[in-house]
């Protein structure tokens, strides 16, 4: 924002000075000394103080701004819906869908891409993955049968999760779907069902300490056991963390599992290098402005002790090209004839959807002496799972309407009883002073922010969901299914 010149004075102004500026519309006069005064008062409120975090901008993708540009849809939906609410942009998961996608067929490689559906429920992003030639990766019956509500087929889906039930087993093996197996009694489990259904393996990584997967000994035995009418498709792993060349040498040491596997009569033809591929959610200079001077003083209360990598430079399919780059992991694919699957959950959601809160009430504080305020909001964090880790949520919820005023330092509360459910714990330097009625608009919540966490807690309503879409040059939302 600019400290000097006419746009900065006007940027620089708040809502509660617009009639001393009334003044200035009167013929120029001689500069009062006060005027002089507030000028440089002005210009101090602008540098940021020091118990106010820095501004942290969203990426934003087209369609959302748009949104947000528009004088009035963003508050008619806000009426119509009559509390908090997410928004999503199933059009921006077809655009992440197919840049997976693309660099499969730009490395020559045979792949396929199944939605990590735990990321989040709507029927819209289920619907896209089915538009789109993706499959998708469920570990209950309820996400099995929302996928293939939205035309998912069964042959399509991937099951995950530890000790499956036998019901999920069952219905999965009905419908086709691929099985990770995770564990030796699970195995025998789906054995006992004798049904002929295609599995992977699900590998733990030597020197992981994951309570997931089969260890070395597990797998050998596994391998041995495993008989029709099973089929051995392959084997599978899931990493924490955002390694692309952790990735790429696990799936190169899966090889010799699936080479022993053909040597016992299996197609033993695919290799899972599961998710984790990451997001890029703030520009690197608000990344590295926050790291560098990073200070418990901008918090209200509880700052964090971790934080999620919110500007990632390699994410989503640029993270699947170097993986698929690294010791040309390609061409080793290619020669060995494996398919190989990945399961993005969050990078699939980048930028594909918002949840929007009405603020219903606004109140200041001030802590050593300076002021901010204390918004509270008509939903709660359970809406923003990363309150719930420990964390904070770091890309700044943008204010709209959007009108001029003074820089407020402000954090988000929630409409509950408790002490510590606060949205955004830090003092977000808001453009201007909340008011009641406002919308406050938290960006890029679609992978795992918006509904992992979301329970009927003091008997307050989910939000529920809407879909935006352009159609004819304009913009249209309805509601999802999962909504109605
Ligand atoms: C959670 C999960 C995913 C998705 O992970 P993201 O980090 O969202 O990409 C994929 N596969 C398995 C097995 C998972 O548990």
């Amino acid at each position: 924002m600019g400290l000097t010149g006419a746009q900065g004075e006007a940027e620089a102004d708040s809502g509660h000075r617009t009639e001393r500026r009334s003044d200035e519309r009167l013929p120029p006069g001689p500069p009062h000394i006060e005027d002089c005064v507030d000028r440089a008062l002005d210009a101090a409120a602008v540098q940021r103080p020091s118990h106010c975090a820095p501004p942290m901008p969203a990426v934003i993708d087209a369609v959302e701004q748009r949104l947000l540009a528009e004088p009035l849809l963003l508050g008619d939906i806000a009426e119509a819906v009559g509390g908090p609410f997410h928004v999503l942009f199933p059009e921006r998961v077809s655009v992440n869908i197919r840049a997976f996608q693309t660099s499969f067929t730009q490395a020559g490689v045979d792949g396929f891409v199944y939605f990590g559906k735990k990321a989040n429920k709507a029927a819209c992003v289920a619907r896209a993955c089915a538009d789109n030639g993706a499959g998708i990766d469920v570990a209950s019956t309820g996400e099995l049968i929302a996928a293939m509500a939205q035309g998912v087929r069964g042959e399509d889906l991937m099951v995950t999760g530890p000790a499956k039930s036998d019901e999920l087993l069952w219905l999965a093996a009905r419908h086709r779907a691929l099985i990770a197996i995770d564990a030796l009694d699970e195995l025998d489990r789906l054995i006992a069902l004798e049904l002929p259904v295609r599995v992977l393996f699900r590998v733990l990584p030597e020197g992981s300490t994951s309570r997931f997967g089969l260890d070395r000994m597990e797998l050998e035995q596994a391998i041995q056991t495993v008989r029709a009418p099973i089929t051995l498709s392959g084997f599978s792993f899931h990493l924490s963390g955002y390694d692309p060349v952790a990735r790429s040498e696990q799936a190169a040491a899966l090889l010799g599992h699936c080479r022993r596997a053909r040597a016992n009569g299996h197609p033993a033809d695919t290799i899972s290098i599961g998710g984790g591929f990451g997001v890029d959610y703030l520009d690197a200079a608000s990344w590295a402005e926050f790291q560098a001077s990073l200070s418990d003083d901008w918090f209200h209360t509880n700052p964090p002790g971790d934080y999620y990598p919110y500007h990632f430079p390699v994410p989503g399919a640029a993270m699947l090209d170097a993986i698929l780059a690294h010791h040309d992991l390609a061409a080793l694919l290619r020669d060995n004839g494996i398919r190989l699957a990945v399961e993005p959950g969050r990078a699939l959601l980048d930028r594909a959807g918002s949840s929007v809160f009405r603020v219903q009430g606004v109140k200041t504080r001030t802590t050593q002496g300076n002021p901010y305020d204390i918004l509270t909001v008509d939903g709660t964090s359970l809406s923003l799972s990363e309150q719930w880790f420990d964390s904070e949520y770091l890309p700044d919820p943008v204010l709209w309407p959007h009108t001029p005023g003074r820089l407020t330092p402000t954090c988000v509360g929630a409409t509950t009883c408790l002490e510590s459910d606060l949205l955004s714990r830090r003092r977000i330097p808001l453009p201007r002073r909340a008011r009641t009625g406002d919308l406050l608009v938290y960006p890029n919540t679609a992978g795992y922010q918006m509904d992992s966490n979301e329970s009927g807690f003091h008997d307050l309503p989910l939000p529920p969901k809407v879909v935006l879409g352009s159609a004819h040059d304009r913009l249209r939302w309805t509601l999802d299914a999962t909504a109605r």
